[in-house]
């Protein structure tokens, strides 16, 4: 909209026909105008911005922002523990949840004025049918900000990873994280900043924008899938009143060629547009160890995966070293030292 032209638009304070339904089964269409009074009333967005060049001219044949290739920085709050929850309000544009009402409790919980006139009463926001009581405490109020935040992490001597703890309270997201848990009161995001190159290889080239995008949609997706949707990992330990239960997403962040020092991996994929694998990557090496690496077009992504979190990409099959296609609860014990020593405490890791 423009000053000119900037007339109310009906999709833009009237509820469209492109309707989610909620857990609870009531049902939310996209409404523009709840997510900006949101914004107003001071809420954040909570979707991930994509790379620039994740754009209609680059993408002519659709997928635009679907998935999001989340840009290494992101706007007013960085790490972001909730793009999973994709119908919130302040996500995609729909369904409310009681977090995006805290901040009134939460003011008139803290304002002397408010307290003096309801004899201090201590307020919190409620969603009886659905038994939560959204309340956090005084030092973790902002479910924003992270609690615990380490940049950089290092693991087996190369990766890099960068580790957010977010105390996000129990709303409707809580039942959305993983299936059949209740209780889960927190997130830790898993991110590793990713600077992708495409190279032309053997007879292979890369077509277009269109095609490398496509390959890093596809890395997306597949993390998506194992880690953050099919069998959904979080770190348990009952007796932390704080973190009862943790969800751990796993967010890659994105930079596409260019140039910029704030990445941990510079990842060139070599095209192949046949059916198996030409290169041979060199991080099947014996203490290979490098920031900067070659993969070809094909292989595997979670093995390319596993090396960025620090694993080993590969399993031997027979005296041949194959991508190792999966990880496993034991692959990802560091996140448990991690959180034990954040917390004090003696958490386990389970998977949903
Ligand atoms: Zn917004």
């Amino acid at each position: 909209m423009g000053i000119s032209e900037g007339n109310f638009k009906a999709n833009d304070y009237r509820p469209r026909s492109d309707v989610s339904e909620d857990k609870d089964g009531r049902r939310f269409g996209w409404f523009t105008m709840a997510h900006e009074i949101g914004h107003a009333m001071g809420l954040m967005d909570e979707y991930q911005e994509s790379l620039e060049e994740d754009n209609a001219t680059n993408l002519p044949h659709g997928g635009v922002w679907a998935p999001i290739l989340p840009i290494f920085d992101q706007p007013f709050i960085d790490g972001r523990p909730y793009p999973w929850d994709e119908i919130s309000m302040m996500n995609t544009n729909k369904a409310p949840r009681l977090r995006h009402f805290w901040h009134y409790a939460r003011w008139m919980n803290q304002t002397n004025g408010v307290k003096n006139l309801t004899g201090n009463t201590v307020f919190h926001v409620e969603y009886s049918s659905q038994n939560f009581k959204y309340s956090l405490s005084d030092s973790m109020t902002n479910f924003y900000e992270p609690v615990y935040s380490q940049d950089d992490m290092k693991r087996s001597g190369y990766a890099k990873i960068d580790l957010r703890l977010y105390k996000i309270g129990e709303d409707e997201s809580t039942k959305i994280a993983i299936p059949g848990q209740s209780n889960i009161d927190g997130v830790l995001v898993v991110r590793s900043k990713l600077q992708w190159f495409f190279d032309d290889y053997s007879s292979y080239r890369w077509q277009n924008i269109e095609q490398k995008l496509q390959y890093l949609k596809d890395f997306q997706t597949t993390i998506n899938n194992r880690m953050n949707v099919n069998g959904k990992f979080y770190l348990e330990c009952p007796s932390d009143s704080d973190f009862k239960k943790v969800f751990v997403f796993f967010s890659p962040h994105y930079y596409f060629e260019g140039s910029t020092i704030h990445d941990h991996f510079e990842i060139s994929v070599k095209a192949n547009g046949g059916s198996s694998i030409n290169f041979q990557p060199p991080f099947y090496a014996d203490g290979y160890d490098d920031d900067e690496f070659e993969v070809d077009a094909l292989q595997n992504k979670i093995s390319i995966y596993r090396y960025v979190l620090g694993m080993l990409p590969y399993r031997m099959s027979g005296t041949n070293k194959v991508a190792n296609e999966d990880i496993t609860l034991s692959d990802l014990n560091f996140l448990v030292t991690w959180i034990n020593s954040k917390r004090g405490r003696s958490y386990q890791l389970r998977q949903g």
